[in-house]
């Protein structure tokens, strides 16, 4: 690895013998881009890199096929403001090392990240920096405020949502004029750091569907939030909850490799003359990503355990099967695996259907929510780690603001409200498109003789459920109260 970087730095980079560096963390865009704006208008010589280190991205493998994509495009961005890019390969504090040790640094730019694994890490590379003397130039995160700086009246967290918000919201409202940041422009370069770069697309290349629902990148970014601003956001608040439709800004994996600032989002809306019903309800939702992060900065080990400890006693139930079948999408419940399915395909899921898989997973089959966790962290495109542990801790009912453990999901209701003509679960399910409605999302119900007349078994043709929702529903509140003794 150190031959391979050591012939990299001498053959191609050329650093110069002193100079200030950008360190390019998930903030991949041009546009309000803190870190990079004040790099570039203070030096003349401009030189970026990224550290990859695979044992972050093992978990993530979805992402890595969004990373893979947005770095080709960030680099050719960076070229044109005149900014050199360098891949790397590596834990980023021996890489980081190995660059002070053969150039000479003076100083380091780069915006922060607020999740607690990155912040031992920053807190790593300052330290190596502090030993060299660096100047240090760190510029806050892709969020709207500071997660640690909303707290209560008597400065402990929130843990209830609206009034974190409430509180939240408003300081932001008064800070937010002055983030427009001019960049100065340079000559173009070119680089070849693409080879490298498409090395860490995983060996399995399911991925490559994900060109068919995405387009990476700063650009596309931008362009998806003029259009949701134009033609939806005064229809979210009710086309949101319905899958079949694209009612939602679908901003979430441009938001996560902070192709788009946040604060951008938020002013963007601001300026919307109307402030309808829509614009409040999306608001709101930039809302719960501040709140996932405020709970993750005052709570970091909500990452692995459960906020409420209430919850370390509960009865889970390890079944490799059950999680296999829920996994692919074999359930027996077509909202439930359509959901499923659609993560698979598209690397990303609707909130709602988001809530119904969890909740199946968690209460149905009982089977631990940081397995979902898990799942979810390897096939989002969305992977945020503030977000994820937040909607999994809300939905087992042992997190924040929780869902109560006792409200359980009903997966038939749960297609019937928000799909009631079965257009969702038949897109992602199609062995069952010809059932009648009224059974699309409980076919186990259907009788021998409608079956007959459409030619479908259940057994042959889909799923019969793993589990019988009465049952599971039972089990599950028993397990509930057993917390309580
Ligand atoms: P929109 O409805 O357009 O919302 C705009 C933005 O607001 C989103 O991009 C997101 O940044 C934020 N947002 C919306 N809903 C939520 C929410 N409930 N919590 C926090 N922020 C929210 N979101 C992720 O970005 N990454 C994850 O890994 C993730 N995991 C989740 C796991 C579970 C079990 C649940 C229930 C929710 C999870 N969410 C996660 C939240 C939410 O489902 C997604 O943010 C949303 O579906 C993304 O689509 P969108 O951009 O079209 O959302």
């Amino acid at each position: 690895m150190i031959n391979f970087i050591d012939k990299i730095l001498d053959i191609y980079c050329k650093i110069p013998h002193s100079m200030n560096v950008l360190w390019i963390r998930s903030d991949l865009r041009i546009r309000n881009n803190v870190a990079l704006a004040n790099y570039s208008s203070q030096n003349n010589n401009l030189f970026s890199f990224y550290i990859y280190d695979e044992k972050k991205f093992s978990t993530r493998s979805a992402q890595k096929w969004w990373l893979v994509q947005s770095l080709t495009k960030f680099e050719k961005d960076l070229a044109s403001i005149g900014v050199k890019f360098k891949f790397f390969e590596g834990a980023e504090e021996i890489i980081f090392k190995k660059i002070l040790d053969d150039f000479k640094v003076t100083g380091l730019f780069y915006n922060k990240i607020d999740d607690p694994d990155e912040i031992k890490i920053e807190n790593k590379i300052i330290q190596i920096s502090n030993k060299k003397n660096l100047e240090i130039n760190a510029y806050p995160s892709n969020l709207l405020q500071d997660p640690l700086k909303t707290n209560k009246a008597d400065n402990t967290p929130f843990q209830v949502f609206t009034p974190y918000w409430k509180s939240a919201e408003e300081k932001y409202v008064k800070l937010s004029s002055d983030h427009e940041i001019k960049l100065k422009k340079n000559a173009k370069i070119t680089n070849d750091n693409k080879k490298n770069i498409e090395k860490i697309l995983p060996k399995k290349d399911w991925f490559k569907k994900f060109e068919k629902y995405w387009v990476p990148g700063e650009e596309n970014a931008k362009k998806t939030l003029n259009e949701f601003i134009k033609n939806k956001i005064s229809n979210y608040h009710k086309a949101r909850d319905i899958p079949s439709v694209e009612g939602t800004s679908k901003l979430s994996p441009y938001l996560a490799f902070g192709e788009i600032n946040v604060k951008d989002i938020f002013s963007d809306c601001l300026s919307i003359k109307n402030k309808s019903t829509g614009y409040r309800k999306y608001i709101n939702e930039i809302g719960w990503r501040e709140f996932a992060y405020h709970l993750i900065n005052h709570f970091p080990t909500m990452k692995q355990k459960n906020l409420r400890s209430q919850f370390d006693n509960f009865p889970w139930i390890k079944n490799e099967k059950f999680l296999k079948r829920w996994k692919k999408g074999q359930t027996g419940y077509p909202i439930v695996d359509a959901g499923m399915r659609e993560l698979y395909e598209t690397g990303w899921m609707h909130n709602r259907l988001r809530m119904i898989v969890g909740s199946f997973l968690v209460k149905h089959l009982r089977i631990h929510w940081l397995e979902g966790e898990k799942y979810f962290q390897d096939s989002l495109l969305d992977y945020d780690p503030a977000n994820n542990v937040a909607g999994w801790q809300w939905i087992a009912g042992c997190g924040a603001d929780a869902a109560p453990y006792f409200r359980i999901f009903n997966p038939m209701l749960q297609g019937e409200k928000f799909d009631p003509d079965g257009i969702y679960v038949k897109k992602w399910v199609p062995e069952i498109k010809n059932l009648p409605k009224e059974f699309i999302h409980k076919p186990w119900e259907m009788t021998d003789e409608i079956c007959a007349k459409i030619k479908f078994n259940l057994k042959k043709d889909y799923f019969e459920p793993i589990v019988d929702h009465t049952e599971a529903r039972n089990a599950a509140l028993q397990a509930f109260q057993s917390l309580k003794k």
